[in-house]
């Protein structure tokens, strides 16, 4: 925070250059344990564009978040050193393997630094490139929550698009499938392959049917179990939520968790070796409310706290 008394959580909401959280802008990451990250790209995306403009809504809406959790009274900030450390620098930004490389390069940086990630996208392809970075020896353990699987293997020709990141993940042994679970799944699609892969790889996945049948607290045990003690990342697709909620997105799909049902499902991972998360498809033009922005910005809130217990537990 610096030495001068000036505290932004304690400065009023409108003031200043917004950062996620309203936490410092740092530079330099070796000086933090949890980077938060703006990673605004959406040249991956087939429909509706304008996920490149999250980063910068939901830093503007998380000015809304404060310190103290209300139920787990996790305060991150005492936990953890917490910053914002910008957004990727895309050199070729119409050339989506040439971006992936940039968003790998950015993280590997943090990685390198024993820095823990919590980034807002951007389309749903940035975290096949992230995984790039930070999976280390062993493959990562995965809970994502999505209306969509990501398991497709192309898109409109490409293997790389929004709706492909977790079967590449499986092909470069990035990601365990057997530590995956997939929750919210839904919609209508043109072909039955995004849905086959996971099952016949052994990723566990929950439609939203089974959701509402289980209910929130044994989809919870059921997360727990798959992904079990190994290394764990959260990776949060906004479209997951119904769109009553959060409108502002690429692909909605009406029938959807509630942000309360999520909130509950994020805060019952708590204790899991979590080593790195996102939230991603948050797209302003279609919510120029600013709600899906403060969905997400909350959301990453809850995953923060979590992160920080996880990285402290680490140390
Ligand atoms: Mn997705
Ligand atoms: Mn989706």
């Amino acid at each position: 925070m610096g030495a001068d008394s000036y505290n932004p959580m304690h400065a009023p909401r409108y003031c200043g250059i917004p950062t996620f959280m309203r936490t410092p802008h740092v530079a330099d990451p070796s000086s933090l344990d949890i980077a938060l990250v703006g990673v605004p790209y959406d040249g991956a995306v087939e429909a509706r564009s304008g996920a490149r403009q999250g980063p910068r809504q939901i830093r503007d809406m998380s000015s809304m978040m404060r310190a103290i959790h209300h139920v787990t009274r996790i305060n991150p900030y005492q936990l953890c050193r917490v910053g914002d450390v910008g957004d990727v620098n895309f050199e070729r930004i119409f050339d989506v393997e040439a971006s992936h490389a940039d968003i790998t390069g950015f993280f590997q940086r943090l990685h390198a630094c024993g820095v823990t990630p919590l980034s807002a996208g951007g389309d749903h392809s940035i975290t096949l490139p992230i995984m790039r970075a930070i999976a280390g020896d062993r493959p990562l353990g995965l809970v994502h929550i999505d209306a969509h699987t990501d398991c497709c293997d192309e898109e409109m020709n490409s293997r790389y698009s929004h709706g492909t990141p977790f079967r590449r993940a499986v092909e470069e042994g990035l990601l365990d499938p057997q530590r995956t679970i997939q929750i919210g799944i839904r919609g209508a699609a043109n072909s039955s392959e995004c849905w086959d892969f996971g099952p016949k790889h052994g990723i566990r996945v929950i439609y939203i049917e089974e959701f509402a049948k289980l209910g929130v607290e044994q989809v919870i045990a059921e997360a727990r179990r798959v992904v079990g003690a190994g290394p764990t990342y959260i990776s949060f697709d906004v479209d997951g939520i119904d769109p009553a909620f959060t409108p502002g997105t690429g692909t909605p799909e009406i029938g959807g968790l509630t942000p309360l049902e999520a909130q509950t499902l994020i805060r019952g991972l708590r204790g899991l070796d979590l080593v790195g998360a996102d939230v991603v498809e948050v797209s302003p033009p279609f919510d120029p409310s600013g709600n899906t922005a403060l969905v997400a910005a909350t959301i990453m809130y809850e995953i923060l706290c979590l992160l920080s217990e996880a990285k402290s537990a680490r140390r």
